[in-house]
C-alpha cells in the first residue's frame, strides 16, 4: 500500500508527522503494509522549484493507493503566474477528487460550543470541483474579473453531472447511517445554479426511496445547525456553502481541529484536515492534530471499503477509538481544547492507545 504524503504549509508538517506516528502504530498492529513517499508542496516547493505544485506530483499521485495532503497557506501564495498554484484545488480538480466528506460529531466527554444538552453526529458531503471558486469553474481563464477598477464580477459553475454524483454519494452514505439527507441551497435567489443543484438532488433521491430528503436555504441552515444539530444526518451542498457550514459544524462540535475530512474520487482518496494552515500557531507544537489523524483514519476506511481490505477498516475503527480515549482525558488535550499537550505528544498518546479489537 503506497501512500504519497505532501506535508504542506503552516501546521501541515506538524499535524502530518503526528498522524504518521499514529499510522505507524496502526500498521504494526493491523499489518497494513504501508510505504510512504514524500513530496514537497506549498512554500517548500516554491523555494526549490519556483511553484507551489509541480505537475510531476499530480501526474504520479494516481499511481498511489492513497494520498495525504497537509494544509496549505494559499492566501499567502504569490499570483499563479508567479508560481502560486492552489494545491488543494489542483488536487481536487485534476485528480477529480470531487467528494469532500466532512463529518462532525460531539463527544459526551468534551465541551462543545453548542447549547447545553445538544448533541450532533452529521456528515457534510461537499462538492469540491466547481461552484463559486474562480480557479475551478473555467476551462481557460479565471472565474473572477474586473471590467473596471470599481467593479468586480464572479462566475459560478454548477453542472448536472457534478451535482448528481455528489448527491448520489450523499444518499449512499445516508443508507449506511440514519437515512436522512438535507440539501443545502439558496434556490430562492440563485434560481438557475442552486435550482439545478436541487433538481439533481431530488432526481437522485428517487433512486433511494428509503432515505428521507429535505432541504434548507443555506442561511437558515446555519440557524438550524445551532438550534437543533441533532436533527441532521447527511448534508449535501455545493462547494462554497459546504465549506462554510462545515467550519461551523466543526467549531460547534468543540474545535475546528476536531473534524476529519477526505477528498474522494471514484478510484482515489486523499486525506486532508478540515481546517486551514493556522500560521498563527505554526512551529509552536500547539496544533491539534485530531482533524488530520481522523482524516487519515477516513482514508484507511476508504481503502478498506474500496479494496476489500477488512484490516484497514479495523485500523480505522481502532484509530477513531484511540482518538476518543485520548480526548476523554483533560490531561491529554491540546491548547484549543483547554489542555497543555503538544501536537507531537498528542499523536504519540493516540498511537499508544491503539488496540486490536
Ligand atoms: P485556519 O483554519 O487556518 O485557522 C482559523 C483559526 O483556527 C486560527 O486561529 C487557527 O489557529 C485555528 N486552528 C485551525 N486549525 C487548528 C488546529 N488543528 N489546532 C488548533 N487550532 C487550529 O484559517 P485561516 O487562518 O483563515 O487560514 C489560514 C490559511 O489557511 C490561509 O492561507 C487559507 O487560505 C488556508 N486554508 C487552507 C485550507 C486547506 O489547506 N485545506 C483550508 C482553509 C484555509
Amino acid at each position: 500500500m503506497r501512500i504519497l504524503v505532501c506535508p504542506g504549509d503552516g501546521i501541515g508538517p506538524e499535524i502530518i508527522a503526528a498522524s504518521i506516528d499514529v499510522l505507524g502504530k496502526a500498521d504494526q498492529i493491523f499489518d497494513l503494509g504501508l510505504q510512504y513517499d514524500y513530496e514537497d508542496i506549498g512554500f517548500a516547493s516554491l523555494e526549490k522549484h519556483g511553484t507551489t505544485l509541480r505537475p510531476e506530483v499530480l501526474e504520479k499521485a494516481p499511481t498511489y493507493d492513497g494520498l495525504i495532503l497537509g494544509t496549505v497557506s494559499h492566501a499567502d501564495y504569490p499570483a499563479p503566474e508567479k508560481g502560486g498554484r492552489n494545491v488543494s484545488a489542483a488536487f481536487r480538480c485534476e485528480l477529480d477528487l470531487y467528494a469532500n466528506v466532512r463529518p462532525s460529531r460531539t463527544r459526551p466527554f468534551l465541551t462543545s460550543n453548542m447549547r447545553e444538552g445538544k448533541s450532533m453526529d452529521l456528515v457534510i458531503m461537499r462538492e469540491a470541483t466547481e461552484g463559486f471558486y474562480p480557479d475551478r469553474n473555467m476551462a481557460l481563464g479565471w472565474g473572477e474579473m474586473m471590467p473596471s477598477k470599481d467593479m468586480a464580477l464572479s462566475v459560478r459553475k454548477i453542472t448536472r453531472h457534478c451535482s448528481e454524483r455528489i448527491a448520489r454519494r450523499a444518499f449512499e452514505l445516508a443508507m449506511k447511517r440514519k437515512k436522512k439527507v438535507t440539501a443545502i441551497h439558496k434556490a430562492n435567489s440563485f434560481h438557475m445554479t442552486d435550482g439545478l443543484f436541487l433538481e439533481c438532488v431530488r432526481n437522485v433521491a428517487r433512486e433511494f426511496p428509503e432515505v428521507e430528503l429535505n432541504d434548507l436555504l443555506v442561511d437558515a441552515s446555519t440557524a438550524h445547525l445551532v438550534r437543533s444539530p441533532e436533527k441532521f444526518d447527511v448534508l449535501v451542498a455545493t462547494n462554497f456553502y459546504g465549506d462554510i457550514i462545515s467550519d461551523l459544524a466543526a467549531e460547534l462540535s468543540g474545535s475546528l481541529g476536531l473534524g476529519g475530512s477526505v477528498m474522494a474520487g471514484d478510484d482515489l482518496c486523499c486525506a486532508q484536515a478540515q481546517h486551514g494552515s493556522a500560521p498563527d500557531i505554526q512551529n509552536q507544537d500547539k496544533a491539534n492534530p485530531t482533524s488530520m489523524i481522523l482524516s487519515v483514519s477516513m482514508l484507511m476506511r476508504w481503502i478498506g471499503e474500496h479494496r476489500q481490505k477488512p484490516n484497514f477498516i479495523a485500523a480505522a475503527d481502532a484509530i477513531d477509538k484511540a482518538v476518543d480515549a485520548v480526548l476523554a482525558n483533560p490531561e491529554t488535550r491540546t491548547a484549543d481544547l483547554g489542555g497543555k499537550m503538544g501536537c507531537k505528544a498528542f499523536g504519540l498518546k493516540v498511537a499508544e492507545a491503539i488496540q486490536k479489537g
